[in-house]
C-alpha cells in the first residue's frame, strides 16, 4: 500500500478534541488513512511520496456543508448583483431553465476545483433544478473526475408560480417523478461505509418551493433509506414571511411538523431562527449550515451563531455559491464566519461594550468567534453535520485528509510567526498550496494535479455565455 509523508510541518493543527497543536511534527499516511501524527523525530522519516512541509500549517481538509455548483455559470450576473434572496431567484430562474447536462459537469468541475484549491477536501452540493435532461449523475461525474469526497443532494421544487410557489412553474417536478428518481440515486450511488468517497443526500428545496407532501415523503424516504436530510431554511424576513402567511407558523415549527429535526437533518443558513427554535435544533441535534459570504451578499441577516453553539447546535460552513457569494474559497468562508460574528456582535448587544467597566485597558469582547472556532466549524463542525465520523480532524485511523498552506508568503509576512493558525484566518485568505483527499494529493504545490483547469475554465465561460445569451432570445 503507497505511504504518504508529510515532513517536518512547521505547525500540525490535528481540531482534535484537545485541539492539539504541534511544532515541527509529520504525519504519515498509509494508503487511504492517517496512521501516525507527531513530532517529526519521532514518525517514519520517509515514504513512497514525501512533502516537505517545513514552512508549511497543516490542518484537516475543510468540510463545505452547503452549495449549488451549478451557480457558477451566473456569477456576477449584472442584473441581480443587487438583489436580495426572492428577487436574485426571480431573475435567475428563468436562465436556470437553459441548463444542460455538459453545463453542469463543467460547472462542478469549476466549482470543485476552486474548494480543492483552497483546502476543501469534502462538500455537499445541492442541485435542485432538473431541465433538459439534466441529472445529478452529471454532478457525481465531476466529484469523480476531480477527486474530491462529496455529498451529492437531490434537491427538488415541485410547487411553481401558479400553487403559490416562486419559482416558474417550468422548472418545478412531479412529485411521484423527484421520489422515484432520488430513490435511483441512493441505490445506485450511495456509499455509508467508513471512508465513502460519495454519500447521497435528500434535498428539496425550500418552504416556497416544494409542498408540504413532498417535506414529509422526501423525509420518509431518507430515514427508509439511511441518508441525510438537507434542505433550506429561514433565510431571510421574506422567508419568515412566507412561512408565516401559507403554514401559520414558525420555519422550526414547519421543520418540526414535517419530520424535518433530527440528527440527521442539516439546514442551510437558519440567519431568521428564534431562541425556541435554537433549543428545539440544539435538543433534536439538527445540524445548520451557515453561510456568511451569501448572508451578507442577499443582504439576509446575521446567523445567531454564538447562540447556537452555545446552546449545543451542530453548526458547520457553507460556501452557498456560486451566484450568492461569488466565489468558493473555504478559507475565506471562514474568515468571513468569523468577522461577521464580530459585526454582529457589535450591533446586537453594544451595551457589553460599556457595561461598567472602563473602555482602557478592557476586552471589548471580539471573542465571539475566535479563528480557531471558525476553523472548528471549517472542519469538525462539518463532518458532524455531514454525519461523519472518519474526516474533520487529523488522528491515527482518520481518512488522510489534509490541507497544506505555505506560510513563507507575502500575505503571512509577520503573522505566522506569532501565531500560524490565527494567521490563516487573520490575514489575507491564502490558497493551498497542498490539498490531500484520501490519500490521494489531488493539489500539489497550489496546482490541481487531476483536472487541466485552462480548458476547462475556457469551455465553462463559453458555456455562461450561452446560457445567459439563451435566457434573453
Ligand atoms: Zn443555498
Amino acid at each position: 500500500m503507497p505511504t504518504l509523508l508529510i515532513r517536518n510541518a512547521r505547525c500540525v493543527a490535528t481540531f482534535d478534541t484537545h485541539q492539539t497543536e504541534l511544532r515541527d511534527a509529520s504525519v504519515f499516511v498509509r494508503d487511504k488513512l492517517i496512521e501516525a501524527v507527531g513530532p517529526a523525530a519521532e514518525l517514519p522519516q520517509t515514504a513512497d511520496d514525501v512533502v516537505d512541509a517545513r514552512n508549511h500549517l497543516v490542518i484537516p481538509g475543510l468540510v463545505n456543508t452547503h452549495h449549488h455548483m451549478v451557480q457558477s455559470l451566473t456569477r456576477a450576473v449584472p442584473q441581480v448583483q443587487n438583489a436580495e434572496l426572492f428577487s436574485w431567484l426571480r431573475g435567475l430562474y428563468p436562465i436556470w431553465a437553459g441548463l444542460t447536462p455538459e453545463m453542469v459537469f463543467v460547472s462542478h468541475q469549476i466549482a470543485m476545483a476552486e474548494l480543492l484549491l483552497s483546502g476543501c477536501s469534502t462538500s455537499s452540493d445541492h442541485l435542485y433544478i432538473y431541465p433538459n435532461g439534466v441529472r445529478l449523475d452529471d454532478s457525481i461525474a465531476a466529484a469523480r473526475a476531480t477527486g474530491l469526497r462529496f455529498v451529492a443532494t437531490r434537491g427538488s421544487m415541485s410547487v411553481g408560480q401558479s400553487l403559490g410557489g416562486l419559482p416558474p412553474d417550468r422548472v418545478v417536478e412531479r412529485e411521484d417523478f423527484i421520489l422515484k428518481d432520488t430513490q435511483r440515486l441512493i441505490e445506485c450511488y450511495h456509499d455509508a461505509s467508513f471512508g465513502s468517497m460519495l454519500n447521497v443526500a435528500v434535498a428539496p428545496c425550500s418552504p416556497f418551493s416544494v409542498s408540504q407532501d413532498l417535506m414529509r415523503e422526501s423525509a420518509a424516504l431518507a430515514r427508509t433509506f439511511k441518508v441525510r436530510l438537507h434542505t433550506h431554511l429561514a433565510e431571510n424576513d421574506h422567508d419568515l414571511a412566507y412561512t408565516r402567511e401559507k403554514f401559520n407558523c414558525t420555519p422550526t415549527e414547519y421543520a418540526q411538523d414535517l419530520g424535518w429535526l433530527g440528527d440527521d437533518v442539516w439546514h442551510a443558513h437558519c440567519v431568521k431562527l428564534d431562541d425556541a427554535g435554537i433549543s428545539l435544533f440544539a435538543a433534536t441535534r439538527t445540524g445548520v449550515a451557515h453561510c456568511p459570504c451569501s448572508n451578507m451578499r442577499l443582504a439576509s441577516g446575521i446567523a445567531p451563531i454564538r447562540k447556537m453553539l452555545d446552546a449545543g447546535v451542530p453548526v458547520a460552513l457553507g460556501v452557498d455559491g456560486s451566484a450568492s457569494n461569488d466565489g468558493a474559497q473555504m478559507v475565506n468562508e471562514a474568515r468571513q464566519a468569523l468577522l461577521l460574528a464580530r459585526v454582529g456582535r457589535a450591533l446586537q448587544a453594544p451595551e457589553k461594550h460599556a457595561d461598567g467597566r472602563s473602555f482602557f485597558g478592557c476586552d471589548l469582547g471580539p471573542a465571539e468567534m475566535t479563528a480557531r472556532d471558525a476553523l472548528i466549524l471549517a472542519t469538525r463542525g462539518g463532518a458532524q453535520v455531514l454525519g461523519r465520523s472518519d474526516i474533520g480532524h487529523l488522528a491515527p485511523g482518520m481518512c488522510a485528509d489534509l490541507a497544506l498552506f505555505d506560510l513563507n508568503t507575502l500575505a503571512f509576512a509577520g503573522g505566522a510567526v506569532h501565531d500560524p493558525v490565527g494567521a490563516l484566518l487573520l490575514c489575507a485568505s491564502p490558497q493551498a498550496a497542498y490539498t490531500i483527499v484520501n490519500g490521494r494529493v489531488v493539489v500539489r504545490q497550489g496546482q490541481l494535479t487531476t483536472v487541466e483547469l485552462g480548458p476547462l475554465i475556457e469551455r465553462h465561460n463559453a458555456l455562461a455565455v450561452q446560457l445567459v445569451a439563451s435566457a434573453k432570445a
